[in-house]
């Protein structure tokens, strides 16, 4: 390939996902390929895939940290494109604070502040950060964007972003922010084409993920979100606990003596699924887990997430549609089956066949339900393509694939 590309980075703490899009001459934009270095610091392993999902490479690859991380996928893309330039990259950024609303081109000043939301966001704004930086230092002409994991929802009324503590810290950015943006956004963005008879009404998507976490949408705008002004609240997750008694954070400290970061590590890594489980933060390994304490914590995933479809419905005054979408929400029919199941005083009613075979974007409810019920495959990396092709003006409008392919 000797043409020209993008490339989305989503860089996590011991991972980092990318997507190489091409733009082959007079033609629209598409997806090239993608993949990720996992195992970041102990086991790093490059593996990609091409656009129909054939593997390109598998291969362990030196990276201690997210910068060896860069310079390995440097190598990578050098090897497999070199002579092809990169015309910009697009980044995923959990945390954009009250300022960023939208994704932004990458500035000194703009790493000043998104450096200072990194303790809102400890397990990832600064790896997101740090791959923004080793991609300035390799390739320091190459215009970078920001996309924003908290825009989507900003704009939510002003009860759903208030944090009720006295008005000088609120005055500091205290407020309700919101998560996982970017996949609702998509999902936002999708919805007329595959289930154009809510699209425009009251539906609840679920992003149900490690991180999970849901969006009441309101003629494809978020009047509402589960997480709030850190990525702690709400729904249970894998390692994260979701929504707590404050009172229980006090404890931790006055009670126990925890120290800050002991705190924080047990809020954010030693809670939720594995916390509940004692056995893993993984979805599918404890559905197929016999122990009752794997049991437990799958149920209290179950019960928090009908939890808090009642409450975004009573948000919505009703509900028109459902979407289930991310990890868990794509690929577990049981878990889909089970939340219904917990919210069948909604008239909602799915049909066991098809939620079994869900392939791609499926209505999963049947004619009798009262809410349409769909599984919707999100694509975060296509969001971030979007935004970064639009603001840089490398494409015109409507220039991405919808599918990414
Ligand atoms: P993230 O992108 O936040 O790391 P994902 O959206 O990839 O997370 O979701 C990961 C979760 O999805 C894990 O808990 C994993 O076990 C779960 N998952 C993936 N496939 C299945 C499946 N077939 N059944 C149940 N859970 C699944």
């Amino acid at each position: 390939m000797k043409d020209d590309y993008a490339l989305v980075l989503n860089a996590g703490s011991s991972s980092l996902k990318f997507c190489v899009f091409e733009r082959p001459v007079g033609e629209r934009w598409h997806l090239e390929s993608r993949g990720q270095i996992e195992g970041i610091g102990t086991a790093p392993r490059l593996s990609v895939k091409d656009e129909i999902g054939h593997s390109l490479v598998k291969k362990d690859v030196p990276a201690k940290d997210g910068s060896e991380a860069i310079a390995a996928l440097a190598e990578w893309l050098r090897s497999m494109y070199g002579g092809s330039r990169v015309l910009g990259v697009g980044h995923r950024v959990v945390h954009g604070g009250a300022r960023f609303s939208g994704p932004t081109i990458i500035d000194a000043e703009v790493m000043k502040e998104l450096h200072q939301l990194v303790p809102l966001a400890p397990l990832h704004q600064p790896y997101n950060l740090a791959a923004i930086e080793a991609v300035f230092e390799r390739l320091p002409n190459v215009p970078q964007v920001a996309c924003f994991d908290t825009s989507f929802h900003r704009g939510q009324p002003e009860v759903a972003e208030l944090i009720p503590l006295p008005r000088e810290l609120r005055e500091q950015g205290l407020q309700r922010y919101g998560f996982h943006g970017l996949s609702y956004e998509h999902i936002a963005t999708v919805l007329p084409l595959f289930a154009p008879e809510i699209a425009n009404g009251r539906v609840i998507v679920a992003h149900l993920g490690s991180g999970a976490s849901m969006c009441a949408l309101n003629d494809r705008k978020s009047v509402d979100s589960t997480l709030g002004f850190t990525a702690l609240d709400g729904l249970c997750m894998g390692t994260r606990p979701g929504a707590l008694d404050p009172g229980v954070v006090l404890h931790l400290f006055q009670g126990l003596n925890l120290s800050a970061k002991e705190v924080e590590t047990l809020l954010y890594k030693k809670s939720g699924l594995v916390g509940i489980s004692g056995i893993s933060n993984d979805m599918r390994d404890l559905l197929g887990r016999e122990e009752p304490a794997a049991r437990l914590a799958v149920d209290y995933f179950v019960y928090r997430a009908a939890r808090e479809i009642g409450a975004l419905t009573a948000v919505l005054g009703g509900v028109d549609g459902i979407v289930f979408t991310a990890g868990i929400g794509e690929n577990s029919p049981e878990i889909r089956q089970r939340i219904c199941d917990a919210s069948a005083w909604l008239g909602l009613e799915i049909d066991a066949d098809v939620n079994a075979k869900v392939k791609d974007q499926t209505k999963i409810s049947t004619s009798r339900s009262k809410a349409a019920v769909w599984v919707i495959p999100t694509n975060e990396e296509l969001m971030i393509a979007r935004h970064t092709g639009a603001l840089l003006g490398l494409s015109a409008k409507a220039a991405w694939n919808e599918q990414g392919d």
